[in-house]
């Protein structure tokens, strides 16, 4: 039996008009290497790039407070 665990990536989205460029979570279901700067939908919904560098949570204060509370 396979143990089902949620792991979430960071990833950066990109600046967008007035909105910042801010760091969300992914979910990923496949080893970090298949996502490796994959643009990925993020938990709250928006697109961003994956950023294999980087853990989730992030240790950043730019951060997009809809996947904080979504992903943990
Ligand atoms: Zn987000």
């Amino acid at each position: 039996m396979m143990s089902v665990t949620t792991v979430f990536a960071a990833a950066r989205s990109r600046a967008h008009g007035p909105t910042a460029a801010l760091w969300h979570a992914v979910e990923v279901h496949r080893p970090a290497a298949e996502v490796d700067g994959a643009c990925e939908l993020t938990v709250c919904g928006t697109l961003a790039r994956v950023s294999p560098g980087e853990q989730w949570p992030v240790r950043a204060t730019d951060v997009c407070p809809a996947c904080v509370s979504l992903a943990r």
